[in-house]
């Protein structure tokens, strides 16, 4: 079979897109991976947290309503306390960069250390209960939760909060969570 000029570049593009799509999926699975492989060998009774230095008071409020509502949450084996200490699970950092809202990683120290960011870029304009809602968010991924839908890991904030009105750990955000650590 002849290919003609004109049909091969749209073979060529076609595999161009078939090879993007599949490095984009390498990395959302070594994403999830380290999500699902991933809790705190002592448990999180407790789990102790700290602001990074030069955090807003803005950011400051957001974390420590966040893990408050982890705490508190009915059924919820997390006992987040704040330290200034050495003995660091958790740090939240705040950061200025386009464009996404919050992040939060754990493959850090051997996977016993969890790391969450708020970007202050997008969420200084916010109302307090928003960002409480994505610190709260990112809070449960450090502690291991992937993302649950309409629920505190959902990951859409605008979903989450705008819509939802969730700034507290809700029924399958505990149940997860229980599961992760019985
Ligand atoms: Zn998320």
């Amino acid at each position: 079979m002849r290919i003609r000029v004109k049909n091969l570049k749209y073979i060529v593009a076609i595999l161009i897109a078939i090879l993007l799509s599949l490095a984009i999926s390498g990395v959302v699975l070594a994403w999830n991976y380290c999500e699902e492989s991933f809790v705190f060998e002592n448990g999180v009774d407790p789990l102790y947290y700290q602001y990074y230095s030069g955090t807003s008071q803005d950011t400051q409020d957001a974390f420590t309503m966040g893990a408050y509502y982890w705490e508190t949450a009915s059924g919820s084996p997390v006992n987040y306390e704040y330290t200034t200490g050495i003995n660091v699970d958790v740090y939240c950092y705040e950061v200025y960069a386009p464009s996404w809202p919050g992040v939060s990683g754990h493959c850090w120290h051997g996977n016993q250390q969890s790391n969450c960011y708020l970007n202050t870029y997008v969420t200084a304009s916010w109302y307090a209960g928003k960002r409480i809602s994505t610190a709260g968010h990112e809070l449960g991924h450090a502690i291991g939760h992937g993302e649950n839908d309409n629920e505190l890991m959902d990951h859409d904030d605008y979903w989450r909060w705008d819509v939802l009105g969730i700034e507290t750990p809700q029924y399958y955000d505990i149940y997860y969570t229980n599961q992760l650590y019985d």
